[in-house]
């Protein structure tokens, strides 16, 4: 297999138990595939500054997991490689009191990078119908009849059409937007909470709360295969990302930021005539500088 097995870009349907999570089936050798990571982030690096340079497109990464699957140090790793001026990190946790008195996209469309950078976003908006859903959150929402009081399915329904809107409005707006669900299996999991436990300077890592999520397993991942199935496209596709290797995990991720940026094709300004003679002015007065 290889990333565009892992692309859900709405010509296919995702059926998250038939999707591996580990590395096996794909026959890959750790040795290569590091090389072949080292070799993107140096393209990402290259693309990101023609990107900036450029600035005509922005590009939104959007990371979702269940706990543990490795958000935090895909992030800090595929980060390695780009200048730090070109892009912004945003972690969104559950929203506060400001927040869910507004519109649930409100507090993602005030960090919409500028156009030119690179914005991820650990945790998104696909929270607003995943754990919400899984949850229920949403009957509790201080909000009127007409718009709580729907059947549950008919409010994430409309969530779903929402965020498609959303994404394509984005896009026309000269946005790219990649989102990763990086796809961890129970046993992984159960495997990290427990290196989490059992190594003090990682016991911050882990909150009790991790282990309620965790009994909501099957819920949340039936939600999240609807989810995907509802909000893929080609302008915004998904990738299922076998997550228990985390070296395999960020190879895909760096393709998958690779593809988009290739998409994209940055180009550096090129300076028109009459700016171009002045350059040569310029340089012809530092060249001609007394003392
Ligand atoms: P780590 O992997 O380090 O645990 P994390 O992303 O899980 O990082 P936490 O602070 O543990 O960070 O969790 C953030 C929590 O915020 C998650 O449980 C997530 O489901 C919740 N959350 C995010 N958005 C919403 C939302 N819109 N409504 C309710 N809860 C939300
Ligand atoms: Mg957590």
């Amino acid at each position: 297999m290889s990333l565009k097995d892992y692309r859900f870009d709405g010509s296919k349907k995702l059926d998250l138990k038939k999707l591996p999570t580990d590395s096996k089936h794909d026959d890959v050798d750790k040795e290569k595939i590091l090389a072949k990571t080292a070799a993107n982030l140096t393209k990402i690096s290259e693309l990101q500054d023609k990107l900036y340079a450029d600035g005509r497109e922005g590009l939104i990464i959007v990371l979702q997991a269940m706990d543990a699957a490795g958000k935090d140090s895909t992030i800090k790793h595929v980060m390695s490689g780009i200048n730090p001026q070109g892009v912004d990190v945003t972690s969104f946790k559950s929203p506060s009191s400001e927040e869910l008195t507004r519109d649930f996209l409100w507090r993602f469309n005030k960090v919409i990078p500028a156009r030119g950078k690179i914005a991820i976003f650990n945790r998104s908006y696909y929270e607003d119908v995943l754990v919400v859903q899984v949850k229920e959150f949403n009957k509790t929402y201080h909000q009127a009849d007409r718009v709580i009081n729907t059947k549950s399915k008919a409010f994430f329904e409309k969530r779903y059409t929402h965020i498609r809107n959303y994404e394509d409005y984005l896009y026309d707006s000269s946005y790219r937007i990649v989102k990763i669900f990086l796809n961890v299996s129970k046993e992984k999991q159960k495997e990290r909470f427990l290196e989490r436990i059992d190594t003090p300077s990682k016991n911050w890592k882990f909150s009790a709360n991790d282990i309620v999520e965790r009994g909501l397993w099957d819920k949340y991942h039936d939600v999240y295969e609807d989810v995907v199935n509802n909000t893929s496209s080609k302008e915004a596709p998904w990738y299922v990302i076998p997550a228990d290797q985390k070296w395999y995990a960020r190879y895909l991720v760096s393709e998958a930021i690779l593809d988009a940026l290739k998409k994209i094709d940055p180009q550096y300004p090129v300076m028109p005539d009459d700016e171009q003679a002045r350059l040569e002015d310029c340089r012809n007065q530092l060249l001609n500088e007394k003392n």
